[in-house]
């Protein structure tokens, strides 16, 4: 088996840094919100709600994320509070992905703001540094704003990497550097341990991802339940098997496609054609806006009078899902098709059927990955969940078997280090 080669490229304060850029896009004169105490969140007029993201200055004040509004200008009075702007949020993140895309043959978005990218057995897998700071100098320089790029060989670690110094970093967290890298980090900064868990294991003294690491499996199991003790014992060990999927597509493409109720030809093709078209560019459109799916591809198709169908399709500058381009490139198409004197009409066909659709999806979909979804398949879930008996069993023979596999590839040393003391 060879070793995983993951990256989690994370956007530094993403919504700030987006607001940020877009103002100085639209006023190149004017202050940028990243040097200056500043923070995005709330009702900017009545000083309500939360902040949802804040600058590095502001952070130096002690000013949280998910902190009420109120409370963060107790800290820093002078404070400037930016609106949320969701609309240039989805904008930059779909031009992040993009530049992901650009360099990794497989990227899991797992928020609006942060994807993982599986370089195994490519080129690049023998070089990730380079490949880091190229992806990082890339984001940076085209789009403006930073990021930060953690390595190693599963999500979890790569995930974990990408948090340590910001901004416009790059961290390796490869197994032999655990102990040095993570096992000094409090317990809650385990991603995937939430405070109720993480104030459970400080009870009993666990207090840092290392004292986790070192602690029993049965002794984590009987402090939180099965999957929530092997959660927290497996990943203090840098254990995770998580894959990088590509999101899952439910559809290919979106079409939709229509019988004519006469034959259509060269003479009642504006009149009877273009209204069906119309109608299949809007159902399309309006499906594609459902799902938040974008297409960048719009074909046509057609079938005439001796059963085949044939199509055509042109692939757009930008994705798109809105009706009035996707009816117009439609058109263009069976234009294309029909008309002219190599088109169906001159040969003296007729159309019997007209298809609309959009392939070549892009999905913007920006739900925040829960700890649930990223060991999806693996059943494991923190908290009051419980477990059934067969369930948990299984759980701990996977936990063996990673962990002999652990132990074959780094060494017995790698996983039960600690406990030798
Ligand atoms: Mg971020």
């Amino acid at each position: 088996m060879s070793e995983r080669c993951i990256f989690h490229v994370d956007v530094n304060s993403a919504f700030l840094s987006w607001s940020a850029v877009k103002r100085l896009k639209d006023d190149p004169d004017s202050v940028d919100l990243r040097t200056i105490p500043s923070a995005v969140g709330g009702d900017v007029e009545t000083r309500h709600g939360i902040i949802t993201a804040r600058s590095i200055p502001a952070k130096k004040f002690g000013i949280k994320t998910a902190e009420p509004v109120v409370k963060a200008l107790q800290k820093c009075p002078e404070l400037v509070l930016i609106k949320s702007d969701f609309k240039t949020y989805r904008e930059y993140s779909h031009e992040f992905i993009k530049i992901l895309r650009k360099h990794a043959p497989v990227v899991q978005q797992a928020s609006i703001d942060e994807a993982y990218l599986d370089f195994t057995g490519t080129k690049a897998a023998s070089d990730p540094l380079k490949k880091a700071e190229a992806i990082r100098d890339e984001i940076r320089d085209s789009l403006g704003f930073t990021v930060n790029v953690g390595i190693s060989v599963n999500k979890l670690l790569a995930k974990m990497a990408s948090d340590f110094e910001k901004p416009d970093k790059i961290h390796t967290l490869y197994p032999y550097e655990i102990e040095k890298k993570m096992w000094p980090l409090p317990i809650g900064d385990l991603y995937g341990c939430g405070k109720r868990t993480a104030s459970k294991l400080e009870n009993y003294g666990i207090r840092t991802i290392g004292d986790a690491a070192v602690t029993p499996l049965e002794v984590l199991v009987s402090i939180l339940g099965e999957s929530a003790g092997a959660y927290i014992y497996e990943s203090s060990n840098g254990v995770s098997d998580s894959q990088v999927s590509e999101e899952e597509r439910d559809a290919k493409s979106y079409s939709n496609e229509s019988t004519t109720s006469i034959d259509i030809d060269e003479n009642n093709f504006e009149a009877v054609g273009l209204p069906i078209v119309h109608g299949l560019a809007a159902s399309v459109a309006g499906r594609l806006k459902r799902d938040g799916v974008y297409a960048g591809t719009i074909e046509a198709s057609v079938k005439t009078d001796d059963f085949k169908r044939r199509s055509h399709q042109r692939r757009l500058v930008n994705s798109t899902n809105d009706e009035n381009l996707i009816e117009k490139t439609a058109i263009g198409l069976l234009e294309e098709m029909l008309k002219g004197n190599e088109g169906l009409f001159s040969k003296g066909y007729k159309v019997r059927l007209i298809g609309v659709g959009g392939t070549n999806l892009d999905r913007q979909e920006y739900q925040q990955m829960s700890l649930f979804d990223l060991m999806k398949g693996n059943s494991i879930s923190l908290g009051e969940e419980k477990v059934e008996p067969d369930e948990g069993e299984i759980r701990r023979e996977k936990l063996r078997k990673m962990m002999n596999d652990i132990k074959t590839r780094y060494g017995e040393d790698a996983v039960f280090k600690g406990r030798k003391k």
